[in-house]
Formats: C-alpha cells, structure tokens, sequence
C-alpha cells in the first residue's frame, strides 16, 4: 500500500495545522466554557507525559506534513513543561510554526522564556476591558494580570499579538468597539468569535448568541470597515476587515453563522492523547493506548491518518439533530 506523507479526508482536505491541547485545567471559568466550580480534570496517569507530546508532535511534523502546531487547553501557561515542549517543537525539521493561546495570566512572567525557545506567535482571550465584567464573566478578578500578559508578550517580540473576544449577550456585547480601540491603539490584532455549543454546562443557546453580523454592525457605527483581500484569508477562519482604511485589521470568526469548514485544515490532539479531527466530532481516536504499548512512529502514523481519513464535511451545527461532542471546549483544545 502507497504510504502518503500527509493527513488527507475523503473531501479533498489536507490537515496541516495541529492543536495540541497541554491540559483540561484552567484558573479562569469563562461562564461560555466552564461551570463556576470547574470540572473534574482529568486524571494525571491519563495525560501525555512531556516527551510523549514531543513525540506525537515529532511525528506529526516528521511523517504527516504539519506544518502549524499550536498549544491550547484549558490554560496551557498551567502546564509545567509548556517552555522544554514549545522548544522541543521548534528544534524538529521541518521547523512547524509554533504558537500559544492562552487566557494571558502569567504571560508576561513566561514570555521572554517562549520567545527564547523559539515560539512565534501568541493568542491572548480578552472578552472585557471592564474590571466588574471580567470578575462577572470569568469568575476571577483578574483583568490586570491579562492586560499585563498581552504586554508582556509584545515586549518580548512574540508578535502580531492576537486578541480573540467572545461576546455574550448583556454582559459584553457593548464592548467590541471598546475592545477594538485598545487593540488599534498596541498594535494588537483582535478577532470576534462566535460563541459555539461547546461549553460544558450545555448553557448555549443559538437565540442569544451574538452573530458575527451583529458584530460587524456595531464596529460599523464605531469605524469604517472594509473587507480585506479574500486570497490573505486561505484557510484561515478569520474573515478580515481593513479599519479605517488599513492596514490596521479586525477579525470575525463566524464559526456558527459563516462556517468555514470546506477550508479547514485542523486536527486535535487532547491531553490525553486522542486525535479529534473537528472541534465538533462525535468521535475520537486513541494514541496514546498505542504509544505506551511501543508501537512504531509509522504505526501511530496510520491510527492517526485514519482518524483524519475519516473526518465529516462539516459540522452541522444547524442541522437539527446536531449533538453537542461529549468534550467540552476545555477538554479538547480550542
Ligand atoms: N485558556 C486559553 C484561552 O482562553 O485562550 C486557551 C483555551 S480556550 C478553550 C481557547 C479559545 O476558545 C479562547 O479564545 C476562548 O475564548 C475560546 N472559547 C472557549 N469556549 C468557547 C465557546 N463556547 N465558543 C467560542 N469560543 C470559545
Ligand atoms: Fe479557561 Fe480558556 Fe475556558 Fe476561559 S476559555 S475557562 S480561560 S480554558
């Protein structure tokens, strides 16, 4: 049988871009992604050790064609070899480029240390520039060690600095030209996403989400907005706005009302070592049992091209017998 080099679906996708989620713990509880009193995390044997990460991520690059690998969770700043595995990434030929999302607290302590082991790229969440809102949204009063983790990564040079925003619904839904304008004003690129049924509490509602139409709308009355060049977007969810005329830009990931799922070229690999080839899949697929029964990097190499090979078209979340994954977002990786 021809072995191919790369994570291909049966419609005409390649997967190059991989989300390694570092832990399902986090020390915020953002109320459209974890229940006030947390979760039960999943237990530590469970979890890929350090080098067992560096190892699937090796064979990713190595034998699957990945090209992007980004370290998400819950709060991957939480996980204590977060610095030796974004190293560990960067030292694989060909070098992936690497990036961090992350809720920003404690970033500014830790980002000089990621610039050094050579990350490129950070993603910082901030849904609120309002101290009250923050503590009502997040549960945790901690707006300034965000606000000091974004300026902490843009001095240590892991730039364009990206912003991502959730709106909801009577709580910060006033704020996107606010948010806006504090981004312009550092050099931040900011993108709205759409809030997706992914949360654990099963709290999601489509009535209440705030569309990205509605997003754009209230830009619209703050600042001129003109769609950016469609060929800089590829598979990029971002859809681009030109503010003011450029070359200052905003995003808006219409996640749920302007799927973008013909274009993606994701794959996910959970703490606990399970390979999910969408954010929305019922279904997962096991490195982990493989790689601790000594299997060979071409062995997992299959399992994991198999579990890609079998990836849906999309994610049918307005289908009406769409099932919310048994995962929540925390668990999975955003
Ligand atoms: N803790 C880190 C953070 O908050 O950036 C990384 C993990 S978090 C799950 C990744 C991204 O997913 C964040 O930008 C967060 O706002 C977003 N997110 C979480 N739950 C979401 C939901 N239900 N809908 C849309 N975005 C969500
Ligand atoms: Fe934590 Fe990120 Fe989820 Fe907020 S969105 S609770 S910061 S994992």
């Amino acid at each position: 049988m021809e072995v191919t080099p790369v994570l291909a679906d049966s419609h005409g996708r390649v997967a190059t871009d991989l989300r390694v989620s570092l832990t399902d713990r986090c020390n915020l509880r953002c109320s459209y992604c974890m229940p006030p009193e947390g979760l039960e995390w999943l237990p530590k044997p469970e979890l890929l050790t350090d080098d067992e990460v560096g190892r699937l991520i090796r064979i990713g690059v190595e034998l699957l064609g990945i090209r992007e690998v980004r370290f998400t969770g819950g709060e991957p700043l939480l996980r204590r070899g977060l610095t030796r595995i974004v190293a560990a990434a960067n030292a694989l030929t060909p070098r992936p480029r690497t990036a961090v999302t992350t809720n920003g607290i404690g970033l500014g302590r830790v980002a000089p240390a990621l610039a050094e082991a050579g990350l490129d790229r950070v993603n910082v969440s901030l849904d609120t520039l309002r101290p009250e809102v923050f503590e009502r949204l997040a549960r945790r009063r901690r707006l300034p060690d965000v606000l000091d983790g974004l300026a902490g990564a843009a001095a240590a040079g892991l730039t364009p600095v990206k912003v991502n925003a959730v709106l909801m619904r009577g709580v910060n839904d006033d704020e996107a030209p606010d948010l806006l304008r504090y981004c312009l004003e550092r050099g931040y690129e900011l993108r709205f996403i759409e809030q997706m049924p992914l949360d654990a509490q099963h709290g999601w509602r489509r009535e209440n989400m705030v569309t990205a139409d509605e997003i754009l709308e209230r830009l619209s009355a703050a600042f001129d907005l003109a769609p950016a060049d469609a060929a800089e977007r590829g598979s990029a969810p971002a859809e681009l706005f030109l503010v003011d005329g450029g070359p200052a830009r905003v995003g808006v990931i219409g996640s749920v009302t302007r799927p973008f799922c013909g274009a993606c070229d994701r794959v996910r690999l959970t703490a606990d070592g399970q390979i999910r080839n969408c954010l929305f899949a019922r279904e997962e697929s096991d490195l982990r049992a493989p790689l601790r029964d000594g299997a060979s990097d071409e062995e997992i190499a299959q399992r994991w091209r198999a579990a890609v090979a079998a990836k849906l078209p999309g994610h049918g979340i307005d289908d009406p017998s769409f099932l919310q994954p048994s995962r929540p977002m925390s668990a999975i990786g955003g």
